[in-house]
């Protein structure tokens, strides 16, 4: 190779730039990324509150599966009714219909 090609080539030769510091990863999430709310337990025990799947029309109920694909687990009454029991907090679906 001549030195004019060599240079003639050189900027068409380019090696891609590396980034001198990589972007550090975003740690997993150790806890639940839902939020649970309060609920007094006078409220809890004066009132028949809709807090789970089975009170909503959106749940089908034959596969325990939402009809507008939202996850179920947190809202299943056992497990909301768990939750409460433990914490004090029900985990409330912001997309929940009542008939
Ligand atoms: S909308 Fe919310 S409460 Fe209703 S079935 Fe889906 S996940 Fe459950």
């Amino acid at each position: 190779m001549s030195y004019v090609w060599q240079l003639s080539m050189s900027d068409k030769i380019q090696t891609p730039i590396k980034p001198l510091f990589k972007k550090p990863k975003t740690p997993k999430r150790i806890g639940s990324s839902i939020k649970k709310e309060f609920v007094h337990p006078r409220d809890y025990n004066a009132y028949s509150l809709p807090f789970s799947c089975e009170d909503c029309s959106h749940f089908a109920s034959e596969n325990e599966n939402c009809t507008l694909g939202l996850p179920t687990e947190a809202h299943l009454k056992r497990n909301q009714i768990h939750s409460y029991d433990l914490s004090g907090k029900i985990a409330f679906c912001r997309f929940q219909e009542i008939d």
